[in-house]
């Protein structure tokens, strides 16, 4: 794919919430933004971002009546095409999406921040020059680092880190399931997963949970939940198929197994960070560290920071949003000042 000569205004790393917010704000100050949304199937810097891995979003507001994180990302992108933002697509740089967010995307390797104008690589070949670039590549899941549990997810086995993707499986179906961790997203996932399993066991590591009190609630309402205190998972047991996990007690230290179809990990994230190789700062949690904590900027002039790679505390699709256009105003600010654009 040939190298673009042109130099973009502004390059927009990442396709969630923040992500196409910035692209809507940057467009219709016509910067026609360029959007590298990321690749599917590595699930690194998913295509809409976290949210398509997510069924109801309830909190957004002007949704009264929710809507599926899926639909929520398409329309933030169509938004966004509209005012002309362009997207780094494996069949180049276009400006509509026939397939919305199903289009094979481009994710960034690796980005030039010690040149100007910087340099962003595409893994599908594609180069591109920028003035300023917005980072907004979001938190991908953690895994408990089990080298059975890596095994049985890489090999369809039952383990997984998206009850959202995968718990509709029919080798899900009628089992007992069990859930690891104790925030909105291991509540989140059981409770999606009453839909299918008999039973669900959520497993947390000590003896409350950290979601949010609504949230927990729904744990405590379900009939279908078992929560399994003060336990962390040492193993996870079966061949082709997982058929049950090795829990240790975190009190008495006490170890024991327990037969279950499937295993599904909802433990926090860790922000995308990968591609920058060390050229902007992070924080001990692993986020990018903004310069003002009232803005988007960087130390490097003309990078910006967007959502949940830069905010290890709220994490939430309206503040990601916000960061968006808090980022795209500011590129566009800094590039009128600097007479780029
Ligand atoms: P989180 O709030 O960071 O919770 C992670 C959970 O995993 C914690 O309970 C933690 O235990 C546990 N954990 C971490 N490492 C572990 C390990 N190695 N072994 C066992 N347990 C481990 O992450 P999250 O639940 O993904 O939520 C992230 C953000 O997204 C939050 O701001 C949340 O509010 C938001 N969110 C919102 C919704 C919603 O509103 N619908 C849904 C999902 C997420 P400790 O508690 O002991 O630290």
């Amino acid at each position: 794919m040939p190298t673009s000569n042109d130099i973009e205004n502004v390059v927009i790393i990442g396709s969630g919430p923040a992500g196409w917010t910035a692209a809507i704000y940057a467009a219709r100050a016509n910067l026609k933004p360029l959007v590298f949304p990321g690749r599917a199937l590595t699930k690194d810097v998913v295509p809409g971002g976290q949210l398509m891995l997510t069924t109801d979003v309830e909190n957004y507001p002007g949704f009264p009546e929710g809507v599926t994180g899926p639909e929520m990302m398409d329309l933030f992108c169509k938004q966004s095409l509209r005012f002309g933002t362009r997207v780094a697509t494996d069949k180049g740089i276009l400006d509509t999406l026939e397939h919305g967010l199903h289009t094979p995307c481009q994710e960034v390797t690796s980005v030039d921040l010690g040149t100007r104008p910087f340099v962003v690589n595409g893994d599908g070949g594609l180069t591109v020059r920028a003035h300023a670039v917005i980072i907004s590549t979001g938190a991908k899941a953690n895994w408990l680092g089990l080298e059975n549990e890596q095994r049985l997810a890489q090999s369809g086995g039952g383990v997984s880190a998206c009850a959202v993707c995968d718990g509709a499986l029919p080798v899900f179906r009628g089992k007992e399931l069990a859930v690891v961790g104790g925030g909105d997203s291991a509540v989140e996932e059981a409770t999606y997963l009453t839909k299918f399993a008999s039973t669900v066991y959520l497993i947390h590591r000590r003896d409350q949970l950290r979601a949010s009190k609504i949230m927990q609630q729904r744990v405590f309402d379900s009939p279908k939940i078992e929560p399994l205190w003060n336990k962390v998972v040492t193993d996870v047991l079966g061949d082709k198929l997982i058929t049950g996990i090795r829990l240790k007690d975190t009190t008495t230290g006490q170890e024991t197994e327990k037969a279950v179809g499937g295993l599904f990990i909802a433990i926090g994230h860790t922000p995308i960070t990968k591609f920058l190789n060390g050229q902007l700062e992070v924080n001990k949690k692993g986020y990018l560290v903004l310069a003002d904590p009232y803005r988007s900027t960087t130390r490097i002039e003309g990078v910006f920071l967007a959502g949940d790679v830069a905010d290890s505390v709220y994490r939430q699709a309206v503040t990601a949003a916000g960061m968006g256009c808090k980022a795209a105003i500011d590129a566009e600010r800094w590039l009128a000042e600097k007479g780029l654009a």
